[in-house]
């Protein structure tokens, strides 16, 4: 069976790179400020519920005004996609439903390939009553999505695993299984993304300093892959690459301007962009501040793993008490990224520092965990024996069954009569038992559900 390809489209500046980014889960393309920064068409595999699929950004083939559009789409874009099982074309919310949108719509209607209209840049509900207008488009409904901010996102790849025609046999997890390890071996090697974040003063240069090694700080920071972050290679006793995504710049910035805490926020989260693992560095003396549960929350919003290191322990008194009292504000304040591993540690004196990357190393691992869907399907039906689906306005729910659609972070979609209308209390159940039973923690976990008929 082909490898099912799904094209990205629509014109400049909608977000289709951005959007290419979140599908592939990587930050590979650059995503540009301006539009018509010329860019090589980007394509990558990625699994999308449960089967391989291959995504194609076209962006950079599209600039060209609207009346010349189908004159260049003959040349570059109209290629690829007619040879797409499923095209997504992308709009833009907050400018709205455009000229060029429509004549794109009417275009792509012609084509006669399926299509999911995709209206972008919706995060905070900005740009609804634009969306609606999107139906103009004779395209159906909808779906939004914040590409940037990664809502919508596990929600759209349900649309499209729906969408796409369905495999010539059903997918066995024998396939499944084969498929990441063919993911896991294209990329032996392929450095662990880390970045540390933590209030003012709480260590993390100290602690990068200790990571790095004195000397790797005189050659300074070598520019990295992006232009918002730069990132320092760095390697564990066992010769396992990381990259240290550095956000002292953007610190110095903060602490220049007097706005710690906005911009400490602010650079919190571009740097997580970059990042698949967040080591949040607490000070023990000082305890864990509101600031501290603001950051994790971030952490859980963009999807990411995190650990905490516990520093100054050498400063510590009583480190039974400062210990719990830590980690129970910690599992009551962040019920969604509980069983984070804390780490006590000094980054002055260098103890236990060792034991910061192999915690990393194993939330990384759970970050990217894959369940099959047979397990999966086993634990569902015995969770919904213990604790039955409620009804919801007097009828019941019916949920059938569950698989994952992604991981990074575990992404799972829940397939049902009436599911999205399943109640927050029986999510939240749904979620802490998949967390205890597959052994998830210190990780966001997404579930998804939806209706079928
Ligand atoms: P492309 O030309 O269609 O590939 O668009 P890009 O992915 O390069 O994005 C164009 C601009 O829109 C960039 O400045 C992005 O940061 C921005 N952008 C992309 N997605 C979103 C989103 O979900 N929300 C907002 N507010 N901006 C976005
Ligand atoms: P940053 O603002 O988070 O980068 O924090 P720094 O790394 O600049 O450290 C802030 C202060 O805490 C400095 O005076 C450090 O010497 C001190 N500090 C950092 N790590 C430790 C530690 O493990 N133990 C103790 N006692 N002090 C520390």
């Amino acid at each position: 069976m082909e490898t099912p390809l799904v094209v990205i489209a629509g014109r400049p500046n909608v977000g289709k790179s951005s959007l290419f980014n979140r599908l592939i889960g990587r930050r590979q393309a650059l995503v540009a400020d301006q539009p018509g920064l010329t860019r090589d068409r980007q394509e990558a595999t990625c699994r999308i519920g449960g089967r391989m699929v291959r995504i194609a950004d076209t962006a950079g083939l599209e600039e060209a005004p609207p009346e010349s559009l189908s004159g260049r789409m003959r040349q570059g874009a109209a290629t690829i996609l007619e040879q797409a099982d499923l095209i997504l074309f992308v709009v833009d919310a907050r400018a709205g439903i455009l000229p060029p949108d429509a004549h794109f719509g009417t275009w792509l209607r012609r084509l006669g390939r399926p299509v999911l209209l995709v209206a972008n840049k919706t995060e905070g509900r900005v740009g609804y009553a634009n969306a609606v207008d999107a139906y103009s488009l004779g395209l159906g409904e909808p779906l939004l999505v914040s590409a940037e901010h990664g809502e919508g996102i596990s929600s759209l790849m349900a649309d499209i695993a729906a969408a796409l025609p369905p495999p010539a046999t059903k997918i066995r997890d024998e396939d499944v299984e084969e498929a990441e390890e063919l993911t896991a071996a294209e990329d032996p090697g392929k450095p662990l993304k880390l970045v540390i974040l933590g209030r003012p003063n709480a260590g993390k240069s100290t602690l990068v300093n200790r990571l790095l090694g004195e000397d790797r700080m005189l050659t300074g920071p070598e520019p990295g892959i992006t232009r918002d972050a730069i990132t320092l290679p760095l390697h564990d006793i066992e010769g396992r690459a990381y990259q240290l995504v550095d956000t002292a710049g953007l610190r110095r910035r903060a602490r220049v301007q007097n706005e710690i805490e906005k911009m400490s926020t602010g650079a919190s989260i571009n740097a997580m962009r970059f990042a698949e693992v967040v080591v949040l560095v607490v000070d023990a003396v000082d305890g864990l501040h509101d600031q501290d549960l603001q950051i994790a929350r971030l952490v859980e919003r963009e999807g990411r793993a995190m650990v905490v290191a516990l520093n100054k322990w050498d400063a510590v008194e009583d480190r039974d008490a400062t210990r719990k009292a830590v980690s129970d504000r910690l599992e009551r304040s962040l019920a969604q990224l509980k069983g984070i591993p804390v780490v006590t540690l000094s980054a002055v004196t260098g103890a236990s520092v060792h034991k910061l990357l192999p915690a990393v190393r194993q939330v990384y691992a759970t970050w990217n965990k894959r369940i099959t869907t047979s397990a999966l399907n086993r634990w569902f039906e015995d969770a919904l024996g213990r604790h039955p689906p409620p009804n919801v306005s007097g009828r019941r729910l019916k949920l059938r069954y569950v698989t994952q659609a992604t991981a990074r972070p575990p992404t799972f979609v829940v397939f049902g009569t009436r599911a999205e209308g399943t109640p927050e209390d029986y999510r939240r159940y749904l979620v802490n038992e998949l967390r205890n039973i597959f052994d998830l923690p210190g990780t966001p976990i997404r579930l998804d559900f939806r209706g079928t008929v």
